[in-house]
């Protein structure tokens, strides 16, 4: 179908043509797009196949459960898979149709939030690539993450609609739909063997899967992400018909649907024992098919819980074993301990899950009986450990003070239980889960996140990866740890200038687009400084905005104050219930609103808040910075992913020592980043002891004072706006350490424009350093990693 230009271009126009009963002349980029997809998926077919009959063979599969897969768009990412891009981009230009216009039609499949789906996303394309037996199982949710709109520096939500024109990567598999129930109650029979129990009166949904092609690198292996999608069940008689309808329907709706109120909790609820359930009968279905026993199921299969939304799958597998195939409760054990394994990715409470039991019992259980069956258990072992210690024991039950704690039972249930980074793994062993670590230390490890190389260095990057094709070779295109074969380069100044130009092309495609959607002109020449990801207090979005007034303020008041242009620019989406992240989002835009358009510090300052941050987005916008802010109070960022995507593309790393940034350091050296403000004990060891005053760095600094008045006196906005954020600040003592780190990280930021503007030699050094130790973040090191110390695959 690819192999010969002119074969190429009659079959595209001939399907074109015949789908959509239009002449090519007169066919649009939307339906071009959908036919060249439809050719890639016929394409890989017989490797999707193919992938699935090898694998029939027995070799030991992984499954990896999560609730997020943040995809983004696959056209572009598939035709690089496939070494077809270069050439269907000329192809396609010949008969006049710009590839990069079709990319652009497809829409991002954005089913998740941020880094923990993203994450989901790179280890697909890894797995792939690698050649590795790995799946993924997720949700297809009717409605992505929500579509940020800015009105009047308001964050505005519209339900996003990415099935809107259909989706062409996904397969129905109506064949394979499998039915879960919930409600009812569990029937107790006592047999001659033993008591029997049956979930009965259940309310069935029907699972209907979809499955997409995961197309590696090369193009040989095909592996399978399946989504599952809820439909009404002909099981269910049920009396109120369409309620019934808009109930199930309503499980995959939406990602992460409000769960202010009871009925969102069961609603989400819902949602994740809909995903294990449909996910593990589908498993077991695979397994037994291709000749397995149940008894061996661990040596076969290894599932992966992604965070604690799917930690159903353990009772849930247990389920299975005792009640549709009456295995007995220690087997049953042995076998899902041994087949599952969990990350973590959070040390933040507030993001522990907790079922309250008035809400997980009604709806499941069956489930629920089996939870608390582990937990007996699981208490029991603890106490012949640590007997007579009841404290010790309550803090680490699986179900107390009238709730499941998942992350308990996550850590009970697997023989792994990993962190994302190493600082975040060390926090884990000794504070957060400390209490797990000394009772079963052999399961804590850690596996430090990584990202696909091919999306974020080939795929959003070709300028820099034909630069860099020409300068090492195209080894890293295979294997990222290639890329070391570019530090000696840092030496080279020819090879500096061409680095230097490709980063001025980038900021020029930058500017462009952001003239086209903020109506704002930005420098190519200035510093683009980089803050992207979701909202959150601890990502500190605030200290970036609040340094940057204090930078106005600074220009304003003294004459002598020099600093060279800087450009920043902010992407992030805040929670639709989080009303101070929202706030900070208002903050932004009115920050930039007041420097862009003072004539005083035009062209030195602008600010540039890019809506509805995504996938796609921020594939334009990582290749154009130079500086990358992973500002986090140290401690609270698991590992980040975003820092490493910015330094594979040449950007200087701004940071806390926090999360991967950790690693990152190790990688660059102390020259090469710029690492500013509290470690992480020393925010930990204020948070057990206290002795931070806010309101001290108030009072004795007056440029954090002055700029701190401006939240409250009218200047910004003059209805009080920010006084929540004013109030964070003082009144509440700053919980993330926002002015206690200020001096220092102006100080850093002073240093990086320092070095940008005098010694720009320097600067594309520390470039190259950045771009040539980022090889280790790739996925495919992480993924090595788990395959070989985790899943033994
Ligand atoms: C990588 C990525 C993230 C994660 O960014 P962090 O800086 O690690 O929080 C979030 N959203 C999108 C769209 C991403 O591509």
């Amino acid at each position: 179908m690819f192999s010969e230009k002119n074969a190429f271009q009659e079959s595209f126009k001939k399907r074109l043509e015949q789908s959509y009963s239009i002449s090519f002349n007169d066919s649009t980029r939307a339906q071009q797009f959908v036919t060249l997809s439809q050719m890639v998926r016929e394409h890989i077919s017989k490797e999707w196949i193919e992938t699935n009959e090898r694998y029939r063979q027995g070799k030991k599969q992984t499954y990896y459960l999560s609730i997020e897969f943040l995809l983004g768009r696959l056209l572009g990412q598939n035709l690089i898979n496939l070494g077809l891009y270069e050439t269907l981009e000329t192809w396609l230009r010949d008969i006049g149709i710009p590839l990069e216009e079709l990319e652009n039609v497809e829409p991002d499949a954005g089913l998740g939030n941020g880094g923990l789906g993203r994450l989901a996303a790179c280890f697909l394309d890894s797995l792939a690539s690698l050649g590795l037996p790995g799946h993924g199982f997720g949700i297809r949710y009717k409605h992505g993450l929500f579509e940020q709109k800015m009105v009047d520096g308001f964050q505005m939500e519209l339900p996003e609609n990415w099935l809107r024109y259909g989706y062409v990567w996904e397969v129905r598999k109506s064949d394979l739909a499998v039915e879960v129930p919930f409600w009812g109650s569990v029937d107790v029979v006592e047999r001659k063997e033993g008591i029997k129990f049956r979930h009965v009166d259940a309310e069935y949904v029907k699972a209907v899967p979809y499955d997409i092609p995961v197309i590696g690198y090369g193009g040989e292996t095909v592996n399978t992400l399946r989504l599952w999608t809820a439909e009404t069940s002909s099981f269910t008689l049920n009396q109120d018909v369409l309620k019934y309808k808009k109930e199930t329907e309503a499980i995959s709706e939406f990602l992460y649907p409000d769960d202010s109120n009871d009925d969102g909790k069961i609603l989400r609820l819902k949602q994740q024992y809909f995903l294990v359930s449909a996910s593990i009968r589908s498993i077991l279905r695979q397994h037994l098919n291709n000749g397995g026993k149940l008894q061996n199921l661990h040596e076969r299969v290894a599932i992966h819980i992604n965070d604690t939304h799917p930690v159903l799958a353990i009772p849930e597998l247990m389920r299975v074993l005792l009640d549709d195939y009456q295995m007995s409760w220690e087997d049953a054990w042995h076998v899902t301990e041994n087949t599952f394994a969990y990350t973590n990715h959070t040390t933040l409470s507030e993001a522990l899950e907790r079922w309250p039991i008035r809400i997980f019992r009604p709806l499941l259980p069956r489930i629920f009986m089996i939870v608390e069956e582990i937990n007996e258990r699981f208490c029991k072992s603890l106490w012949e450990q640590y007997p007579g210690e009841w404290e010790r024991i309550e803090k680490m039950a699986i179900v107390a003070k009238d709730e499941v704690r998942m992350a308990h039972l996550a850590i009970a249930g697997s023989h792994s239980v990993n962190g994302v980074a190493w600082l975040h793994t060390e926090i884990l062993k000794n504070r957060e889960m400390n209490d797990f670590y000394q009772f079963s230390p052999q399961k804590f490890n850690n596996k430090t996140n990584g990202i696909t190389h091919r999306r974020w260095l080939l795929k959003a990057n070709p300028e820099l990866t034909a630069l860099l094709t020409d300068t090492i070779g195209d080894g890293f295109k295979k294997d990222a740890s290639e890329l070391s074969k570019l530090a000696p380069f840092a030496e080279d100044s020819a090879f500096l200038e061409k680095l230097w130009n490709v980063k001025l092309k980038r900021k020029e495609i930058l500017a462009k687009r952001i003239f086209e959607q903020n109506g704002i002109k930005v420098d190519p020449t200035s510093i683009f400084d980089v803050q992207v990801k979701r909202l959150h207090a601890y990502k500190r979005q605030l200290l970036n905005v609040l340094h940057i007034l204090s930078l106005y303020n600074k220009l304003k008041k003294e004459p002598s104050f020099h600093m060279p242009p800087r450009t920043f620019i902010f992407g992030a989406k805040a929670s639709p219930g989080y009303f101070y992240a929202k706030r900070i989002i208002k903050l932004i835009h009115s920050v930039a609103d007041l420097v862009n358009n003072d004539p005083d510090t035009k062209g030195i300052i602008t600010v540039v808040f890019m809506e509805n941050y995504r996938v796609s987005l921020a594939e334009d916008i990582i290749p154009a910075a130079d500086i990358s802010e992973q500002i986090s109070t140290a401690s609270k960022e698991a590992s980040g992913t975003g820092n490493m995507k910015f330094m594979m593309n040449g950007a200087v790393t701004m940071g806390t020592l926090d999360g991967a940034n950790v690693e990152i350091l190790e990688q660059t050296g102390p020259d090469d980043i710029f690492i500013f403000g509290l470690k992480a004990e020393e925010v930990m060891a204020y948070e057990r002891d206290g002795g931070y005053r806010s309101m001290d760095y108030y009072h004795h600094d007056s440029l954090i004072r002055r700029t701190l008045d401006q939240l409250v006196n009218g200047k910004l906005d003059d209805e009080g706006l920010f006084d929540v954020i004013y109030d964070s600040l003082l009144a509440e003592n700053d919980q993330y350490f926002v002015l206690k780190d200020f001096e220092a990280y102006r100080i850093a930021q002073e240093e990086a424009g320092r070095i940008y503007e005098q010694d720009p030699e320097r600067w594309r050094k520390m470039m190259v350093k950045n771009i040539s130790g980022s090889g280790i973040f790739s996925s495919d090191r992480t993924i090595k990693e788990y395959a070989n110390e985790i899943w033994n695959i």
